[in-house]
């Protein structure tokens, strides 16, 4: 079987960047957790605080309770800076002021490595993505140009956001055409226990296959391996920027 490389190491900042709460514990946290580990300053970015991700309960009351479930999961892999954006959940759009938003952003953590999610139009396995995880993938990687770029948006020069062009890579979560992958044997627990810290989130998907934080991350852990030395290990698309 074809394998994947390896994720480039040779980084010290990560901005990673999701829709929602829980998006980068399906997946990317095993690598984050491995990352800390060894000293590197990975951050997080919400575009929302996912209040309308749980059936049961009203957008008023989950946005509280799921920027509180993301920040214990983040701090379980390492990451100590969570900030939030204020678009709403579940009908985000693509466009200016979205880019606008994800361009000082990045210009203020000033990251070489942007992480973010599946921008396709389908998962791997062919199951149609949602329009929030299409929109931010596509803006995160427009914003890491407009960000190098002093005359996209003046307004944040003007407030001191210099242009930053240091990105060097941007790595995509869950994507269908996955290139390369990071080992995760030795961070595969705590992954799971910062998935676990989406408490409410994974009750209210009662019996579905995505509610068991274990068994989920270990299936998908599983289906990297073969593709990476036999492995238990997360996949990312790298683009180079
Ligand atoms: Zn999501």
């Amino acid at each position: 079987m074809e394998q994947l490389d390896p994720m480039p190491e040779d980084w010290t900042r990560a901005l990673a960047i999701a829709a929602h709460p829980d998006d980068l514990e399906y997946g990317a946290a095993g690598a984050v957790a491995r990352w800390t580990a060894v000293g590197k300053d990975v951050r997080y970015l919400m575009v929302t605080r996912g209040e309308a991700g749980i059936d049961g309960i009203t957008p008023a009351e989950c946005a509280p309770l799921r920027e509180a479930e993301e920040r214990a999961g983040a701090d379980l892999v390492g990451v100590e800076i969570v900030e939030f954006l204020d678009h709403r959940d579940g009908v985000i759009e693509y466009g200016v002021p979205l880019r606008r938003d994800l361009a000082a952003a990045i210009r203020r953590h000033q990251p070489e490595l942007v992480i973010t999610g599946n921008y396709h139009d389908s998962w791997p396995g062919g199951g149609w993505n949602t329009p929030d995880h299409r929109h931010v993938g596509r803006a995160v990687l427009d914003a890491v140009a407009d960000a190098g770029n002093r005359w996209i948006f003046p307004e944040l020069t003007e407030a001191g956001l210099q242009p930053w062009n240091g990105v060097r890579y941007v790595a995509v979560g869950g994507s269908p055409q996955p290139t390369h992958a990071v080992d995760i044997t030795g961070t595969l627990d705590r992954a799971v226990a910062s998935l676990e810290a989406h408490r409410a989130y994974l009750e209210g998907l009662g019996e579905h296959p995505m509610a068991s934080a274990r068994g989920f991350l270990e299936f998908l852990a599983d289906q990297v391996a073969p593709s990476f030395g036999g492995r238990r290990a997360t996949a990312f698309q790298l683009l180079r920027t």
